[in-house]
C-alpha cells in the first residue's frame, strides 16, 4: 500500500492555500503548512494574511508551522540591493522553507506562490530547485495558475481576507500608482 509522502507547503495566505492544498491532497501528499513571509509590509497586512491562513488551516485540520520572525530592515535592504527584487524574495522564502523541511525531516516542499498569474513561474522553479538541492530536500513544483479563478471563488464565498497587492512596500506603491501589480489578486 502506498504511504502518503509528507510535504511542507510554504503558504502566503488563506486564499492561495485553498486550491493548492486541494490539488496536492489529490496527489496524496500529507501536508504541513509553513508561514514565513517577511516580505509582507506593513505588519498589519502580514497579520491579516496570516490570520486568513490560520483560519483555513484550522478549518481543514492542517498542521501549521509559523516563523514569527519579522526582520523588516533586513528584508527591505535585501530587496533594495537585489538585481531582481522578486527573485531575491522567492529565494529567501523558499530557502527558509527548504531549511525548515530538512530540520523537520520532511523530504518534500512546495509553495502556494505558483497559483498567482502575476508571479514569475521560472523564478519560482529556479529558486525552489536551488533551495532544495542545498538542503537535501525535493522541491515539488506545480503550476497552479489554472486554479487561480477557483481560489478567488472559494475565498470570496468564504468571506476570507484577500490581499490587494503582492506584499512588499514597493508592490503596494506600484499597485496604487497603477504602475504594475505583481501578485495583485
Ligand atoms: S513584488 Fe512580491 S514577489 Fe516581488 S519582491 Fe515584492 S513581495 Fe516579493
Amino acid at each position: 500500500m502506498k504511504t502518503a509522502e509528507h510535504l511542507l507547503l510554504h503558504s502566503c495566505c488563506g486564499p492561495c492555500m485553498t486550491v493548492v492544498h486541494e490539488q496536492l491532497k489529490l496527489e496524496d501528499f500529507n501536508i504541513t503548512a509553513f508561514f514565513y513571509n517577511p516580505n509582507i509590509h506593513p505588519w498589519k497586512e502580514r497579520e491579516r494574511r496570516l490570520q486568513s491562513l490560520k483560519d483555513y488551516a484550522d478549518s481543514k485540520g492542517i498542521p501549521l508551522e509559523i516563523d514569527e520572525e519579522y526582520p523588516l530592515e533586513k528584508n527591505i535592504r535585501m530587496l533594495l540591493d537585489a538585481d531582481n527584487r522578486c527573485y531575491a524574495c522567492f529565494e529567501d522564502r523558499l530557502s527558509a522553507t527548504a531549511e525548515r523541511a530538512a530540520e523537520l525531516g520532511i523530504m518534500n516542499f512546495s509553495t502556494t506562490l505558483s497559483v498567482s498569474p502575476y508571479q514569475n513561474q521560472s523564478f519560482i522553479q529556479s529558486a525552489g530547485k536551488i533551495a532544495g538541492e542545498k538542503n537535501g530536500v525535493r522541491f515539488v513544483y506545480r503550476d497552479f495558475r489554472e486554479f487561480y479563478r477557483e481560489s478567488i471563488r472559494i475565498s470570496s464565498e468564504a468571506g476570507m481576507y484577500r490581499q490587494p497587492y503582492c506584499g512588499c512596500v514597493f508592490s503596494e506603491r506600484d499597485r496604487y500608482l497603477r504602475l504594475k501589480s505583481p501578485g495583485q489578486i
